[in-house]
Order: C-alpha cells, then structure tokens, then sequence
C-alpha cells in the first residue's frame, strides 16, 4: 500500500454519442489509472484510456448486475487505496439517477477523496436528438425529471401523480418503460388529458435511436406495436408536438443504414466520421491487417542508395507511411531526399506526402495506376531511375508502363497485406440476423478478403439483401470476378467519391 490514497472522478459519460464527452471528462479518462464503466457508457470512450489502464466493466443492464452495487464501492474504494486514481464513467450525468450521490457519500465515508464531473444527461439529450426541447415558451415553464422505476402501486410511494398530472409541466420519465402502462394509467386517472402527447426515444443521440410517438391514449399500444424497449426516455407533454417540425437528427441521409467498414483499422476513421456524421452505423470489420514486410532489408537497402535514383513514386499512404518510418529509424530524415522528384496516387497520398514536408510533382488526373502513366507523358523518365514502394503484391501495370517508357524502375517491398478474420464470427452472425444494410470495399483485397471470410458456398445467400458498394472499377471488376454485381460503383475514385455514391444510391431509392 502506499501512502497516497487515488481520487476518484464520478464521470458523466454523456448519453451515448461520444462527441458528447466534456472535455474535463476525457482528460480524467486520460489520466486514470482504472476505468470503471457500465452499459450506458459507449464503449467508445476507453479509448481514451492510457495503454497499460486498468478497465473494468460492472455492468447493470436490467436484471444483469455483474456486480453489485456493493461489490462496486468495494473495488472502487480497493483501488484508490493503492493509490490508483480512478475514472469511473456513469451514462448520461452521474447524479441524474445514476446513483453518483450515494458513491459520493460512500467514498466519503471511506476517506476516499473524490470530483464530480457532470455530464450530458440522456434526459435533455435523447429529447434533443429527437427534435424535442424539454422547455419551450410556448409550452411550457417547466420540467420534471422522475423515475420511472418506482413501482407505482407501492402504497408509501413518493410519486406526485397529481402534481404531475395538474401540472403542464414537461414530465421527462427515465428507466420507465415496462411501468409506461402505469404511468399511463396514473396521470389519467388523476386528471391529464388523455391526448397529451408522448414520446418514447430510445438509444438516444446513437445512430440506433429510436422514438416512438402517441397520445397518452395511444402511446401503450404504439410500444407493444413497435415493441421499443429500455434504454428509453418517455417524455409527456405538448413539448412533443414540436418533433413535427424540429426532427433533425433522425432526418440525416443515412440515418438507420448499418454499413460495414472493411478497410484496415488504421485507415478507416475518415470513412468511418463521414458516414456517421450522414447518420449511418458504422460497423468496423477489418478485413486487412497492414504489417512491415517480413524482410525489411530490401527497402532499407534502397534507401541506402537513395542517391541513385531521381524519382520516388507512391501508390499508397502505407507506402509513404512505411518508408518514413524505415528512413527515420535508419536515422535518416527528409534531407536525404531533396535531389529526389515525386510522384503520388491519388489525393490521400499526396496529403500524407505532404505531411513530411514534401509536395509532390505529378498528381494524376485520376487515381489510379493507368493515370499516372498518362501524367508521365509529359517528363523525361526516359533513363531516370525510379523507386517504387508499395505493398507486397500489387499491380504490375505501373512499373511495366514505367519500363515500356525507358524507366528503370526498381519495386521494393515496404509493407504487406494480410487476411484479418478477428470478426469473421461477428459479421456472418450478423449478417445472419439482417443486421447489415451496405458493405463497403475500398480496395481489390478488402472484397477478396471480406469473401473469404464468408464461407464461399454460403455467401451468395448471406449477401442477398445486402448493398455493396465498390471505391472504383477495379475494386468492382475483383467483386464480379468473386460473383458479386456491386450495387455502387463511385465515380470518383475517393473515400469522398464511395460516400458520395452511398448517398446518391439512398436517396434514389
Ligand atoms: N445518469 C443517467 C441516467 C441513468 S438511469 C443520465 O443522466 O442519463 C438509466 C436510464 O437512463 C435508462 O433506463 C433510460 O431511461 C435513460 N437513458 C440513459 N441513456 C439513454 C439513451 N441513450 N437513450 C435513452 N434513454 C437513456
């Protein structure tokens, strides 16, 4: 034991949206030692834990108490006896029914030193995100955040069905839905009209949100209808005529459409931001693992002969991104490169360039291999000596163009592509259970291993609903070859151009 006892923060982890996190939030996260998070909280935000951080689930979805209250002010009080600071994420705010003031007490009672930091609570949040302001001056002055768990019938209950009733209050019930009938049928009985309006959201402010809208006469039937289930917030009152108008977030594009993400992990946050941001649920399956070639001497060598050629020509950002990486740690920098002239695939790769402070000189028209050959029409590459690093098995058309024209051209191998199947399980389960919409390939081997994953005979039938969209021709001719007819094909050969495509595909349709 040392003798320090570590703090520990009572986090608000917003309702479910990351981009809803405080600041002050992910610093803690950052910082702690242990993270402590239940179901509430996205999952998301332990990303922001330090690598060797402890982090611990506890659970609580309904009945599924993976440990017990108890049990959880043992570890938390445990751990910052060692002296471990600890971020203990709570959904929503941590005291909006989320029990943060009884561990406050207990942490207290326990010398434990603790802070509160408040989040977005789902109550306004899940509101929000459904197009509802829980105050409007129209409607109302005011709103009461209650819980739904309560039993009402228990008889020393502290519910105010009649000051709730009475009231033209918003009445913003939480945990409520398997006693919505009760609460029904309380403020009715004691005297609100049964056509106030209600809304159900559930999953607020996720790309899985769902509201249900009624009456206090409908509502009952609409649940059981849609059969909406908990996590949901019920909201009563005329505030809720205002999602007619002010519905915004389930109104994106591609709200609701589930589309899988196949390109490596490291390379998928644009596409990943993009979709989301149009509404969609992203489901990362990386079907590529990106890793240095086994052999990294071939390419260290060239670098040592860098003098000897005038051209440098990158096909990818893993290229660039695996040669700076093997010229720093050979302890070179960009220097060694000044007499050099470059060339880049596409956009993407030409920002990375530039990332190392180099812009490049040939930017083909469009991306891909046969466009570069047309851009070097225009220079001397008669002679020149060119260096080519790229993946271990790529194309050969670059570097037979690039010879036909007097080249010289040396390909070197600066990373190779490899099958990930650490989700094989998930995505055929899920696409079992049509919980896929879209599939995207970003390249000829994300469709080749993505189908590989599938077992071949059975694929024809799990794709059958399934949207697939393809980044261009090539990576569309490699899906026909596997018997797949892409839906999408982009125009433009781009991240920008697939999304592009998604959203016109969506909204023809
Ligand atoms: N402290 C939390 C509330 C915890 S009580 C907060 O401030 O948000 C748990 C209840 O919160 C759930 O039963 C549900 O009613 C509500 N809830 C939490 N997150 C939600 C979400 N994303 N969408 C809808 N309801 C949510």
């Amino acid at each position: 034991m040392t003798d320090k006892t570590g703090k520990v923060y009572l986090i608000g982890a917003g309702p479910g949206d990351p981009g809803l996190l405080t600041i002050k939030a992910k610093e803690c996260i950052e910082n702690a030692d242990v993270v402590v998070y239940d179901y509430l909280a996205s999952p998301f935000l332990l990303d922001y834990a330090k690598k060797d951080a402890q982090i611990i689930y506890v659970g609580k979805k309904g009945g599924d108490h993976t440990l017990s209250q108890d049990k959880i002010n043992l570890l938390l009080v445990d751990k910052a006896k060692l002296g471990l600071d600890i971020a203990r994420l709570k959904g929503g705010d941590p005291f909006v029914f989320g029990r943060g003031g009884e561990e406050a007490q207990m942490l207290l009672s326990h010398n434990v030193p603790y802070e509160v930091v408040p989040g977005v609570t789902s109550a306004i949040a899940a509101p929000a995100y459904a197009g509802i302001p829980v105050t409007h001056r129209d409607h109302t002055s005011f709103v009461s955040f209650i819980t739904g768990h309560e039993d009402p019938t228990k008889k020393d209950t502290g519910m105010q069905w009649d000051v709730y009733a009475e009231s033209n209050a918003t009445l913003v019930f939480l945990m409520g839905v398997k006693n919505l009938e009760n609460i029904v049928k309380n403020l009715v009985e004691h005297g609100k009209a049964s056509n106030t309006p209600v809304a159900l959201v559930r999953w607020g402010t996720t790309p899985r949100q769902q509201t249900v809208t009624g009456t206090l006469e409908t509502i009952v039937e609409r649940v059981k209808e849609t059969r909406l289930k908990s996590p949901a917030i019920i909201i009563i009152g005329h505030v809720v005529s205002l999602r007619d108008e002010l519905a915004w977030f389930d109104k994106r594009p591609l709200f609701g459409k589930r589309i899988v993400i196949t390109r490596a992990r490291a390379q998928a946050s644009d596409l990943v931001s993009m979709l989301t941001r149009l509404g969609a649920q992203c489901i990362e399956i990386p079907t590529i693992q990106i890793v240095p070639p086994k052999d990294l001497n071939p390419l260290k060598q060239c670098i040592k002969n860098i003098n000897n050629y005038d051209w440098l020509i990158f096909t990818s950002v893993n290229g660039v991104k695996f040669f700076f990486d093997t010229l720093f740690d050979m302890g070179g920098d960009v220097r060694a490169l000044g007499h050099l002239k470059f060339a880049c695939i596409g956009p993407v790769t030409k920002e990375r360039l530039k990332d190392f402070g180099i812009i490049s000189d040939i930017l083909p028209e469009t991306y891909r291999a046969e466009s570069v050959i047309d851009a070097f029409s225009t220079v001397e590459i008669k002679d020149k000596k060119v260096l080519l690093p790229r993946a271990k098995t790529a194309r050969t058309i670059l570097p037979e163009e690039l010879t036909n024209m007097g080249a010289r051209v040396d390909e070197v191998t600066a990373y190779e592509t490899r099958l990930n199947d650490d989700r094989k399980e998930e995505l055929i389960s899920l696409l079992k259970k049509n919980e896929i919409d879209a599939v995207t390939f970003t390249s000829s081997s994300t469709v080749s291993n993505f189908m590989s994953l599938l077992e071949s005979k059975d694929a024809k039938k799990l794709l059958k609903n399934i949207v697939t969209a393809c980044i261009g021709p090539i990576t569309a001719d490699t899906a026909r070859a596997l018997n797949i007819e892409p839906d999408i094909e982009a125009r433009e050969y781009t991240i920008q151009g697939l999304v592009d495509s998604l959203l016109t595909y969506y909204e023809r349709k």
